[in-house]
């Protein structure tokens, strides 16, 4: 990591105590690397590793964290003081490590890695303010001497707003801004911004002197004399004396001003949120024998850990990783219970992340039911001041589990015993912009340097963390049957080649036939369509033939503006032909739009009865989904449609069919990952069906009935499909057998975008020579242009990941043309 002083960052501070302690600072900027300051006596004692800071950068403050205290400096030179340190509560010095080793492992910078992990809406933030003074106001006015209109129309803004940040005012107009300051007409100072949230605290009195004491001070005075006995017992907050006793606050003063008592402010402990419908504390199950054994081992390991402080156990080892696969219903989120409370129960604490998508309140409230208020739940759905809250109990310990998506890996808990991943292969892990971390990657490293245990959970794991448990990375748990007596449901796969569906609706006669069978037993029905993102689904009709690259094993995707067909991996294109390449057919190449609001409206047509609803992200997100499961949950729904939010989780046990519109939409995505997610999809689908007292059935419609990732899901066969497709990407080196880091390129001008990638690329190519890293690229992105700026991609795949890093460090010096943006994207999990 670069270090470097902050020299020139600004003028105000002189280094006058050059022997004072010096700490390295993470600022929050987009730059690369920390900056040495020095700490001011006033701030002795407070500032060591993880407290927030506000520091000279430039002309201004800006906040950071210390990283590193106390620091050598490397390079001579000034060093300015910190300024301030902001807040009460440091980061955990664990989770700065971590934050260091995400700025490392992803290139990224290391204040933003923080910015994850501080609270959002608690930075301090300072800026250069500008003010009139008198002069300038009277002068605004009229009087004194006449200025350029171009400054008395500046002053007169500024005058009228009274106070102005001074990045408000155009850059043109600095010239006019500096010269009204050098007449003394207004004055440009750094001002800070209070946080946006602060812990919550209230007034609170108690006692100076013995009560005997108080009292023989107070001669007949009756309300001083009660709040005396009030706090008899101990302190007592102003407002609680202030409901009993009439006239307490006057009183209050008094009793204050005569040294009788001390009022002082402490921070309010916020209350859990609240969790609707929360059902009584639930008595476990009694555990089967594929969930006892998992637990057993999982125990066992934590029990191996030594308990004591964080450092401790990091140094004494006590970390160890699990990798439970287990059928949809096998009993995994039962394992986790029983894993938590094992923790909690050795005064440990415990983080659990579950996708987004299943961040929902039932979840939140089987956990409640279990643990209550020690759990603290975290979702992108609460507001600020909600989630400080959380925070705040976490980090007092008032809470010993952070129940959240992603980004409660970096809930602040202490003694951390275990870290489970739920749904592991889930792609929202990742987050695809800013810091681009893996959370159950850093999962992983937070467990390991925490000396916990880390237990990653799913039915169909990602080839990634299978191929680690079955090298012995980590210890393969398999749950391999239901833990209710249900089997799982029977798949059928259905050609529709032979049995064509009607039109858009994507109905085949079988299908519409299980439809109508499952709504005359008042059963529900669950229809998915994996009608992702804007590909166009180009496919023969005759032969169910897709387009594949040549060089990459990934399908092409169809651009309706060029007629063609790309690799977004290497930028290989072809003309959709008139004959397919497949089974020579002329004329049956088809562009087909799909979509889950046709289906919806083609079913309420076909089924006029039938209750019918739509769940997908154009017209349902967070509470509006939940709402629609809601629904379905209350049986009021007889058939839903949906994309993947349907395939997750749900409990629904009036579901008796489950139909796949279309297994092969997802397959024709131009991804390597593809089939794996097909895989997933059609697994986690069919495992929503016959939970209830009635067996399942499911039914997957497709044009590819021997894709591997059909056939297997038919016949729950996952160790089979690993095998086949881990064989599959062995000669391309993608994971798990290689490394893979994505350039991601991007600027509103197209041309500038397109000459950077090209340079980079050669860049990446001539620093790669000799090295085993295979440079692909550069290509337009599947989604070649978004939100105004044009995107390029640059794929570099490697079986050595310190090759891989010197040609991304050795490519991140090169200079880029301005307005363009290079990402760096280690582990890339979206392709688009
Ligand atoms: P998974 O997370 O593996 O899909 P769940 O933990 O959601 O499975 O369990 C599926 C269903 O089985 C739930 O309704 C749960 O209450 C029930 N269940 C779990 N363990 C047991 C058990 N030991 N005995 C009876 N029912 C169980
Ligand atoms: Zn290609």
């Amino acid at each position: 990591m670069m270090s470097m002083s902050a020299h020139d960052a600004g003028t105000s501070a002189r280094a006058r105590n050059e022997d004072r302690a010096l700490v390295e600072v993470a600022v929050s900027l987009p730059v690369a690397g920390m900056f040495h300051y020095r700490v001011p006596a006033r701030l002795d004692g407070r500032a060591g590793v993880g407290a927030r800071v506000l520091v000279p950068f430039g002309a201004r403050q800006v906040s950071g964290v210390i990283v590193r205290a106390p620091a050598e400096l490397v390079a001579p030179g000034k060093v300015l003081e910190v300024a301030d340190i902001v807040g009460d509560d440091p980061l955990p010095p664990d989770l700065v490590a971590l934050c260091v080793w995400i700025a490392e492992y992803y290139e990224a910078p290391i204040g933003e890695a923080l910015r994850a992990a501080v609270p959002a809406g608690t930075q301090v933030t300072a800026a250069d303010v500008v003010a009139p003074t008198e002069t300038g106001v009277a002068a605004a006015a009229g009087e004194g001497a006449a200025l350029p209109p171009k400054q008395r129309d500046l002053l007169a803004q500024i005058v009228h707003a009274g106070r102005l940040p001074r990045a408000k005012i155009a850059r043109a107009r600095h010239a006019d801004l500096d010269a009204l300051a050098k007449r003394g007409l207004v004055t440009i100072g750094l001002a800070r911004s209070a946080a946006r949230i602060k812990p919550q605290t209230e007034r609170v009195a108690r006692l100076a002197v013995p009560v005997d004491e108080a009292l023989a001070r107070l001669a007949r005075a009756p309300k001083r004399m009660a709040i005396v006995q009030a706090l008899a017992d101990g302190p007592r907050a102003i407002a609680e004396l202030a409901a009993q006793i009439p006239g307490a606050s006057a009183a209050v003063r008094e009793l204050a001003n005569a040294g009788a008592i001390v009022v002082e402010k402490r921070e309010l402990v916020p209350e859990a949120a609240a969790t609707p419908d929360l059902p009584a504390a639930s008595t476990p199950p009694v555990l089967t024998a594929q969930q006892r054994a998992a637990l057993d081992a999982i125990t066992a390991a934590a029990s191996r850990a030594p308990i004591g402080t964080d450092a401790d156990q990091a140094t004494r080892g006590g970390f160890a990783a699990f990798l439970v696969h287990g059928v949809t219903g096998s009993g995994k989120t039962e394992v986790y219970l029983h894993a938590i409370a094992h923790a909690l129960a050795r005064g440990k604490s415990a983080i659990v992340l579950v996708p987004e998508i299943s961040l929902t309140p039932q979840l939140a409230a089987r956990f409640r039911a279990r643990f209550g208020d020690q759990v603290a739940v975290l979702h992108s759905g609460m507001s600020d001041r909600e989630r400080l809250d959380e925070w705040l109990r976490l980090r007092r310990g008032h809470a010993r589990i952070a129940l959240g998506a992603r980004s409660a890996i970096f809930a602040p808990v202490a003694d951390l015993g275990v870290i489970v991943v739920d749904e592991e292969h889930d792609g929202s892990f990742k987050q695809d912009e800013g810091v681009r971390y893996h959370g159950r990657d850093v999962a992983l490293v937070r467990a390991q340097k925490a000396g916990a245990i880390c237990v990653l959970g799913s039915a169909t794991p990602s080839l990634e963390s299978y191929a680690n448990a079955r090298e012995g990375r980590y210890t393969l748990l398999e749950m391999p049957d239901r833990a209710t007596p249900k089997p799982l449901p029977a798949v059928e796969i259905l050609d529709l080649r032979k049995f064509m569906p009607d039109g858009d609706a994507m109905l085949s006669a079988p299908l519409a036939a299980a439809i109508a069978e499952t709504l005359e037993h008042g059963d529900q029905a669950i229809l998915f369509l994996n009608r992702r993102g804007f590909a166009t689904f180009v496919v023969c009709r005759a032969c169910g033939h897709a387009f594949r690259c040549p060089h990459c094993s990934v399908s092409l995707t169809y651009h309706q503006h060029a007629d063609r067909l790309l690799c977004h991996y290497c930028g290989y294109g072809q003309r959709v032909p008139e004959v397919c390449a497949g089974c020579n057919t002329r004329g049956a190449i088809e562009r087909k739009g799909l979509g889950t609001e046709r289906v919806a409206e083609a079913l309420a047509e076909r089924f006029p009865r039938a209750r019918v609803a739509r769940l997908d992200r154009d017209v349902a997100s967070g509470a509006k989904a939940e709402a629609i499961l809601a629904r379905v949950a209350r049986r009021e729904v007889d058939l839903l449609v949906g994309t993947q939010m349907v395939t997750k989780g749900h409990d629904f046990p009036g579901v008796t069919l489950v139909g796949v519109l279309c297994a092969d939409t997802g397959l024709s995505l131009p991804d390597f990952r593809a089939s794996e997610r097909t895989f997933q999809l059609l697994t986690q689908v069919a495992g929503r069906a016959g939970r209830g007292d009635r067996a399942g059935r499911v039914i997957v419609q497709t044009y590819k009935p021997e894709a591997s990732a059909v056939t297997f899901a038919a016949r729950h066969d996952y160790a089979g499909f690993f095998e086949v497709e881990t064989e599959e990407r062995r000669d391309l080196g993608y994971p798990p057998h290689g490394r893979v880091v994505a350039l991601r390129i991007d600027g509103p001008d197209p041309g500038a975008v397109a000459k950077t990638a090209e340079r980079l690329a050669q860049l990446a190519g001539v620093i790669a020579k000799g090295a085993p890293v295979d440079v692909r690229g550069p290509a337009p992105a599947p989604l070649a242009r978004l939100r105004g700026r044009t995107r390029w991609q640059i794929w570099l795949r490697s079986p050595d990941r310190a090759a891989l890093r010197r040609v991304v460090r050795g490519v991140g010096t090169a200079e880029v043309a301005s307005g363009v943006r290079v990402g760096v994207d280690v582990d890339p999990s979206s392709t688009l």
